[in-house]
């Protein structure tokens, strides 16, 4: 086999690999709780259902132009307007197959062969590899132990001439953290200052517990939107839990939007029509389903956090959104590939090790499950760990034993 270096050196996505382990081990019977997913259970929305089926019933499914159909391109302009107070027009948008593929466009469109990439640990597992599939290369700025907030200072230290961009994603995901306003506005000022572009990856930013909200990086721009270094990308996924519909979005000055439409055109034409009308079901239908999920969220968070602090030496910072936390274990173990493992194979729970969002010694765990599963996955995690557990536990029919005594 030959394939390019460039390809060789993207590795596998370990969500991706993990939801796959432990399909395989649901097909042999196994009872595994799963606290790995990036996706939550509610159904989507009646009105993205019947924007959808209305759009399938006519017959008519064709291309669409390929920066997405003006209507839903209006409707992220009123989304823009409402969530962000933010006036944009539609030359600023284009729509993807998902806020993935419009970050891949965006850093293809933005990136250099050799230039640089700020990205923020914890992070999502995708930055660096998609900034290595542009021939970029990714700076990771690290917080202080025991902290998933960077200081403006490591940031700014970061930067050199061949800086590029930053990317910016609160609430984030691994950590749930949300960046206080005073730090987007210090990296809006800071990058705007030398000429670095703003990458904010808004996805869940709706998803926020505590009456908490996240700043618009917006606010602190000094330029309008056709001069700001600010880029917003967001979507339906996480929102109104509508992952496999495929649809995000960017919205930038209309000259990248120009460049974003043109390398869209080349590589897939545009996003299906029916989903493009499934997610302005979503965005113009009522808002309650994003507020019930919020609320099923908040509600499993402090389930998951009440178990976690009955949990000797796990030390955790509270999400203040999203669909996850990331505790630290390392007094159970430091090396968190071994121990995700461990946990599969002996308590079959799924984890994601911290390592692969750059914060070694923590766990990844979702609580975007049932509360059954978030109940029981904590309690067979400390099971597994505690060494003043019981030997044996059943699930069901099914024992496990602690044979690592
Ligand atoms: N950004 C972040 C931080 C994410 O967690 C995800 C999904 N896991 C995405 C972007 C991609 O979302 P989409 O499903 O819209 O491609």
């Amino acid at each position: 086999m030959s394939v390019s270096k460039l390809a060789s050196a993207i590795t596998e996505s370990p969500t991706l690999r993990l939801n796959e382990e432990a399909a395989k081990l649901r097909e042999k019977g196994e009872a595994v709780v799963h606290l790995g997913a990036g996706e939550p259970k509610n159904k989507a929305p009646i009105s993205a259902i019947l924007s959808a089926a209305a759009r399938l019933n006519t017959g008519d499914i064709k291309y669409t132009p390929t920066d997405g159909i003006s209507s839903l391109k209006k409707a992220v302009v009123r989304y823009t307007e409402e969530n962000y107070d933010k006036i944009v027009s539609t030359d600023n948008i284009i729509i993807s197959q998902g806020a993935k593929q419009a970050l891949f466009n965006l850093l293809y469109t933005l990136v250099n062969p050799q230039d640089e990439v700020i990205v923020l640990a914890p992070y999502w597992v995708s930055y660096p590899e998609m900034i290595k599939m542009v021939y970029g290369i990714p700076v990771i700025v690290t917080p202080e132990n025991g902290r998933f907030l960077p200081s403006i200072n490591d940031i700014e230290e970061a930067i050199s001439s061949y800086t590029r961009a930053i990317i910016v994603n609160s609430p984030n995901n691994p950590s749930g953290a949300i960046y206080p306003p005073e730090l987007i506005q210090q990296i809006v000022e800071l990058c705007e200052k030398k000429g670095v572009y703003v990458i904010m990856d808004d996805i869940y930013h709706k998803l926020v517990f505590d009456g908490k909200t996240c700043a618009s990086a917006y606010k602190f721009t000094k330029n309008d939107i056709e001069t700001t270094k600010v880029i917003v990308i967001n979507g339906i996924s996480k929102l109104y839990g509508m992952t496999g519909f495929r649809i995000g979005w960017v919205v930038a000055p209309k000259q990248i939007v120009e460049v974003l439409t043109n390398v869209q055109g080349q590589t897939s034409s545009c996003t299906s029509v029916l989903l493009q009308a499934a997610a302005e079901g979503a965005l113009t239908g009522l808002q309650s389903a994003v507020d019930a999920l919020r609320l099923t969220l908040e509600n499993n968070r402090n389930v998951m956090m009440q178990q976690l602090r009955a949990f000797n030496g796990v030390k955790i910072i509270p999400p203040d959104g999203t669909y996850y936390c990331l505790p630290d274990f390392r007094a159970y173990n430091k090396n968190s590939v071994e121990l995700s493992n461990f946990l599969l194979k002996k308590a079959l729970v799924v984890t994601v090790p911290g390592k692969e969002f750059g914060m070694e010694g923590h766990l990844r765990l979702s609580y975007a499950t049932t509360v059954k599963d978030v109940t029981q996955g904590v309690e067979r995690i400390k099971w597994a760990l505690d060494p003043t557990s019981p030997n044996e536990i059943y699930i069901g029919e099914r024992k496990l034993v602690r044979d690592w005594l």
